[in-house]
């Protein structure tokens, strides 16, 4: 489905004002079969390359979809492929809006998440074990000589499962680095949170490095800006969210991340209401919607009616995207008509002309549902109008 809003949001938007030179990677199941999944490597590549892309939703495939698409083998998320190229941290913002009531009522400002896009349990080992066995961390040195550590023993009859998982220094200080750089470009507070109490070495090596890095680099320009940096745990960040106004950051590690952005997301009300980008260490940038395919949409499109799925994440994908290229090349004209269309589809929404998915969530008077053309067309004509 969203490949259908891509086209349509490029055709109505884009197109008649810009003069995209951009380069095009399919990242189709369909290609990426027929290119072993070298197509996703190519636009790591050529991301790193230009600076900054912008992707559409992806699938990842699963057993259903091997046999829906003919496919070889269970190709690997491309997000995950593109994040461990580009090292980076994903910052999810909401978009917010006047007329749209989040569930948590105490929000009154948007809360970003800022998710460690590498390592942890997405680039695990797992293991099945059989008992009776011992099962041990063993790790050996350049010099052959050789660590043992024992993780459990399991008895006869007693099977069970073994997960590793890991990550270095220089990824997490980088992730360190790229949240105090956000924070102190949107000058908003930074909250850093792990489990530092159960995870002694592991989320404790976070920690320090968060820790160290605020003291030697960002402690004078937060004082200066009036911004502030704090650690807490994550079970204790989770209450604080709840109950706060918003208007922070949330650096996250690679799971807490993934779950927690999506719960914002649809606390906010919608998963088409939440921008993402992954900002590598280099400055390069790559922006996306939140929300996948929105395959249940799909399906009804091929049966021929008409859906009212959102594209506000993907049309924010785009004028993000413009917007950095502005930045880098330094096109002002490019910055202010990225702004302006988010201008225009905001004043759509704020003139209670919404897709299906904010109705519930929507407190302004006269609110008319529409169909995803009719959302764009409204958004062109008040783009038009200026
Ligand atoms: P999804 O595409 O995000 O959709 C889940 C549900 O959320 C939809 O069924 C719909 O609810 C609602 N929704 C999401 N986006 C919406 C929008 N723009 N407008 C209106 N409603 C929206 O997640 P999924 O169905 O679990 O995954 C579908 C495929 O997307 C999978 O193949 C998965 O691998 C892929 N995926 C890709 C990415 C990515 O590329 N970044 C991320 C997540 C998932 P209703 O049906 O109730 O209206
Ligand atoms: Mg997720």
């Amino acid at each position: 489905m969203t490949r259908i809003i891509w086209r349509k949001i490029k055709d109505l938007l884009i197109n008649p004002y810009v003069n995209l030179k951009t380069e095009y990677y399919d990242l189709g199941l369909p290609e990426r079969e027929r290119t072993s999944d070298a197509v996703t490597i190519e636009a790591a590549k050529a991301t790193a390359r230009l600076g900054v892309a912008v992707k559409c939703a992806t699938i990842t495939p699963n057993p259903q979809r091997v046999e829906e698409y003919n496919l070889s083998r269970l190709w690997r998320s491309p997000n995950a492929t593109l994040r461990a190229h580009l090292d980076g941290t994903v910052f999810r913002k909401p978009i917010t809006s006047e007329v749209l009531l989040p569930w948590v009522r105490s929000w009154k400002r948007p809360i970003t998440i800022a998710r460690h896009a590498s390592g942890d349990v997405y680039q695990n080992v797992e293991y099945r074990a059989t008992g009776p066995a011992k099962v041990e961390l063993l790790v050996t040195a350049t010099d052959g000589s050789e660590e043992r550590v024992s993780v459990d023993t399991f008895a006869d009859g007693d099977n069970g499962i073994v997960q590793v998982v890991c990550n270095r220094d220089k990824s997490i200080a980088n992730f360190a680095r790229a949240c105090f750089d956000y924070a102190l470009s949107t000058g908003e507070d930074l909250w850093f949170s792990a489990k530092d109490t159960i995870s002694r070495t592991y989320d404790q090596r976070f920690k320090e490095i968060f820790a160290e890095l605020y003291e030697q680099e960002y402690r004078d320009a937060f004082a200066e800006q009036g911004v502030e940096y704090h650690y807490t745990l994550i079970d204790d960040m989770v209450a604080r969210v709840i109950k706060s106004e918003g208007g922070f950051i949330w650096a996250c590690k690679n799971y807490d991340g993934d779950v927690m952005s999506d719960m914002l997301a649809s606390a906010n009300g919608s998963l088409a209401m939440m921008t993402s980008v992954l900002v590598s260490p280099s400055g390069v940038r790559e922006y996306e919607a939140a929300h996948g395919t929105v395959t249940r949409h799909y399906y009804r499109h091929l049966n021929g009616e008409q859906t009212s799925t959102n594209p506000m994440a993907t049309l924010f994908a785009w004028t993000g995207a413009l917007a950095w290229r502005a930045h880098l090349d330094d096109i002002p004209e490019l910055a202010e008509f990225a702004k302006a269309l988010e201008d225009a589809s905001l004043r759509t929404i704020s003139a209670g002309i919404i897709t299906g998915d904010l109705r519930s969530q929507y407190i302004g008077e006269n609110c008319q549902t529409v169909t995803t053309d009719e959302f764009l067309v409204a958004i062109a004509d008040r783009f038009e109008r200026g």
